[in-house]
């Protein structure tokens, strides 16, 4: 690479949140930037008066800053290349048009919906692709200011040249050469004066000395027009690359329907940032060392657009539990416990209001449960019954495991087990496997039942430990409900 600074964007429109399609692409723009000691831009598509909303761009400011992904000039902090939203841009664009218009690259249409309906039709019948008439390219004056009386609001069309070919060199697929014979006489800025997405685009990243563009498949199509507008600009082409789509697990481009979701939806439903993160990277990207676990430090200083590949990847949803389970693990409790809170706080277990001492019990039930969790919001239904005073018994649990002489078992044993002193994970254990050996069971015979007594499943954290940590006055209440017979 030659000494250009490089500068990259993310151009989300406020339209909405982010989803993780449009986060991976930020993603690879935001390590590339890093990666290359660069400027990451980030400026908003507000074109769309109706949908776009400054409510959406907060909330695409906090789940960016939710995954770190910081960015260096922006609508918020502004930058030297300002301003950031488009509609802000308006009198850039215009200057732009004008420049266009002088050189003859583009010209003003007036025709009305119904006749490049008529147009769009015809093709149709006679079934080839529809290229706009060119009606307009060469009216004259008269012509010209005839239809402004009769009040037509002309767009801006770009002029195309004829047989050429538009061919660039994609950084992640190599040579894409397009003819122009296959591009209509596209519009730059519509009758109201707001430039199209291709139009703005280009000044844009023009304007702002974009190095490098990195962006979705799905935009392959736009770039030819794109560069066009360079072209006629006699504008200095950025480079271009364009990442493979990402898929659900039916193979068919990650949409609501197969699972796409908001990034925000990823952190409500429990994920760790930097595991959605890494899940992300790994969509069309490998790491050279092979190690799917990848710290951010690590992802900056590896990586590379040559290993960027251009075949779609498939989004896993199990694979990102699984990461997310290894960085639940890897978090230190503090941290996972103030992450957690919310949601057991959503569950209706913990008040609004956490004191030191509540605190230091949830750390220690978090603590129980860090080894298993795949997600925060598995956690309120695994660990409910250390917070609730009546707890709910699974039905097939009760049925199975506590028969009549389960019952009687923990009836012998109770007295003992409940009298241990002090009320210790060690001690309660010493005690239940004397009582397994006296009475010649296996550990699971005298076990289970105590484990189902007391959290009304088969399955619970370390059951000595969440003796110890439920107290030895909730565990006489629950075993004596048990063998008087009050859980059926
Ligand atoms: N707003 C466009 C998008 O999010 C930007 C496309 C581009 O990167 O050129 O898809």
């Amino acid at each position: 690479m030659n000494n250009e600074k490089v500068r990259v964007r993310m151009a989300p429109s406020p339209t909405g949140p982010i989803h993780v399609g449009n986060l991976h692409t930020s993603l690879f723009n935001w390590l590339f930037a890093r990666s290359h000691g660069g400027t990451f831009v980030l400026r908003m598509e507000d074109t769309d008066r109706e949908r776009s909303r400054r409510e959406w761009e907060e909330v695409i400011y906090q789940e960016m800053r939710w995954l770190g992904l910081d960015w260096d000039e922006g609508p918020d902090i502004g930058g030297p290349f300002g301003p950031y939203r488009q509609m802000e841009r308006l009198g850039i664009y215009e200057e732009y048009a004008r420049r266009l218009l002088e050189t003859g690259h583009a010209y003003h249409c007036y025709c009305t919906p119904e006749e490049l309906e008529a147009e769009r039709r015809e093709a149709q019948l006679k079934g080839v692709a529809y290229l706009y008439s060119r009606r307009c390219r060469n009216l004259s004056e008269a012509e010209r200011r005839r239809r402004e009386a009769e009040g037509r609001r002309p767009v801006l069309r770009f002029a195309v040249p004829d047989g050429e070919t538009v061919a660039f060199d994609d950084l992640i697929r190599g040579r894409i050469e397009t003819p122009t014979d296959s591009i209509s006489d596209f519009i730059l800025v519509r009758s109201n004066g707001i430039p199209v997405y291709n139009f703005a685009v280009v000044i844009d990243d023009l304007t702002m000395n974009i190095t490098h563009i990195i962006r979705g498949e799905g935009h392959i199509s736009n770039t030819p027009t794109q560069i066009l507008i360079y072209q006629a600009l006699r504008a200095p082409l950025p480079k271009i690359g364009h990442v493979g789509h990402v898929l659900g697990t039916d193979r068919a481009k990650l949409s609501k329907r197969n699972g796409d979701a908001f990034v925000g939806e990823y952190r409500e439903r429990g994920y760790l940032s930097e595991a959605l993160l890494n899940f992300m990277v790994l969509l069309g990207w490998t790491p050279m060392h092979g190690n799917e676990f990848i710290t951010r430090e690590e992802m900056i200083g590896e990586f590379d657009l040559s290993r960027v590949t251009k075949a779609a990847a498939v989004f896993d949803p199990a694979k990102l539990d699984w990461m997310n389970g290894h960085y639940i693990r890897q978090r230190d409790l503090a941290s996972l416990t103030e992450l957690s809170l919310p949601f057991l706080q959503r569950a209706g277990l913990v008040g609004e209001e956490v004191g030191p001492e509540e605190r230091g019990r949830i750390h220690e039930i978090v603590h129980l449960e860090q080894e298993r969790l795949k997600t925060l919001a598995d956690l309120p239904k695994l660990t409910d019954f250390f917070f609730k005073e009546v707890i709910e018994y699974d039905p097939a649990a009760v049925k199975k495991v506590l028969t009549p002489e389960a019952r009687k078992l923990l009836g012998d044993a109770a007295p003992r087990l409940l009298g241990v002193e002090p009320w210790e994970s060690a001690r309660l254990e010493a005690e239940a496997r004397a009582l397994v050996a006296e009475k010649q069971q296996t550990p699971q015979a005298v076990f289970q039942p105590i484990r189902v007594a007391l959290t009304g499943r088969t399955v619970s954290p370390p059951l000595f430990e969440t003796m110890a940590l439920l107290g030895r006055e909730r565990c006489a209440k629950r075993i004596r409900a048990v063998i008087e017979g009050g859980v059926n």
